[in-house]
């Protein structure tokens, strides 16, 4: 019961910031189909933006959790 309790702890605790750069899982339907998105907004929610085409998309944090594939780190 508790071991379930961490697992799902650690999904939710993805370590990502504001200006991180987000592979996601699908590319973007746009014309770019670019996979790669940049975290403009933390909050309750999250918003993304297509480095392809610019368009900003906004996602529950459970939703881009899901969604979110790895990580890159702006230095
Ligand atoms: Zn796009």
């Amino acid at each position: 019961m508790l071991q379930l309790f961490m697992k799902e702890e650690m999904v939710e605790n993805k370590d990502y910031e504001l200006n991180d750069i987000v592979e996601m899982r699908k590319p973007h339907p746009c014309v770019s189909k670019s996979k790669q998105f940049e975290i403009i907004r933390l909050g309750a929610d999250i918003k993304i933006k297509c480095l392809g085409c610019g368009n900003v998309i906004m996602l529950s944090r459970e939703d881009f959790n899901k969604k979110a594939k790895k990580i890159i780190k702006k230095q």
